[in-house]
């Protein structure tokens, strides 16, 4: 018999209407059972890639909200992909409910959402936020505000209309952002062409003003790229005014993208570099290096193997 759904769901899948679930295409599970990341199948043949994460008892759904992504980002493998198209508010729910209905059948459920798989939220802004209403919609999955975490690369306009929303939808904003400095980060980003880190700062100082809540920062660290001395400093000096914490994250290597994770004594010189300027941080474990966990790489590999005919 399938896993009976909470009842909140009945009101969640009322807003999905007619549209029938995704399907399963494959799925990996991490040695230690903290992550699990499924390839899901849409109506229209799309893939998306969607991850479970626990921690301790606690579950984290992690949404895809576009196929693919037009950013481009060098060490993402969806950035690697490129653009097909948006996913609508609706199909952001389905992933919600997907691992709900994995979770109902173990008594458990789904305590936050991180907007933070493929796809940048805040060029499919809309759509994106209308699926946070809908989990805090307290006759769906009523998730509290701040169980939700919209993850950007940086759209200064998208993060301006967050803080005019905060009031109303106080959900948290992290950053990816990689590098301190303009030259480098169009290196690495290619998006930072069109939104400066310039821009992108001045939003932020007026988020931070206006909501009076810290920005979480995303950097993952990359061997001579970005752990240099020169970088954290930059970083640093940055983020000395701004209510913020780093997260510090290993790379995930992916086949498009040849550089390597940084070593450990480097994390370590980083990490004091950002204690000098007393910025808040934490070296975050990297989940499920082992099952593809980064955004897009299950994905990638699905489709090499199809390509291939070696699974
Ligand atoms: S890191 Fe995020 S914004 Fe950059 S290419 Fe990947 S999905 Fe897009």
């Amino acid at each position: 018999m399938p896993p009976r759904l909470p009842e909140s769901s009945i009101v969640l899948e009322e807003k999905i209407g007619d549209m029938s679930y995704p399907e399963l295409v494959t799925y990996d599970i991490s040695a230690d059972g903290s992550t699990r990341k499924d390839l899901l199948h849409m109506q229209d043949g799309a893939q998306i890639e969607t991850v479970l994460l626990r921690y301790r008892k606690r579950y984290s759904v992690c949404v895809s909200t576009q196929v693919g992504c037009a950013c481009g980002c060098r060490f993402c493998a969806t950035g690697q992909m490129g653009f097909t198209r948006q996913l609508s508010a609706e199909e952001m729910l389905t992933q919600v409910l997907h691992f709900r209905s994995i979770l109902a059948a173990h008594d458990a459920d789904i305590s936050n959402v991180v907007f933070m798989g493929m796809g940048e939220p805040l060029l499919n802004e809309d759509q994106t936020l209308l699926a946070v209403e809908q989990l805090v919609d307290p006759r769906g999955l009523g998730l509290a505000p701040g169980r939700i975490t919209l993850s950007s690369v940086g759209i200064a306009s998208g993060i301006r209309r967050l803080a005019d929303r905060h009031s109303r939808l106080p959900i948290k904003l992290a950053v990816s952002l990689h590098a301190a400095t303009e030259e480098l980060r169009r290196r690495l980003m290619p998006v930072t062409a069109t939104h400066t880190l310039e821009s992108l700062f001045e939003a932020l100082g007026d988020y931070t003003e206006r909501t009076r809540r810290r920005v979480l920062f995303e950097w993952i660290m990359i061997r001579g790229v970005n752990d240099t001395a020169e970088q954290a400093d930059a970083l640093g000096y940055r983020l000395q005014s701004l209510p913020s914490h780093v997260n510090l994250i290993q790379l995930n290597p992916t086949p498009g993208y040849t550089a390597v994770p940084s070593l450990p004594e480097t994390v370590a010189a980083f990490a004091a570099t950002l204690d000098r300027y007393a910025i808040p941080h934490t070296m975050r474990q990297q989940k499920g290096g082992e099952i593809s966990a980064g955004c897009g790489q299950l994905s990638a590999r699905h489709a090499s193997c199809r390509s291939d005919h070696t699974c």
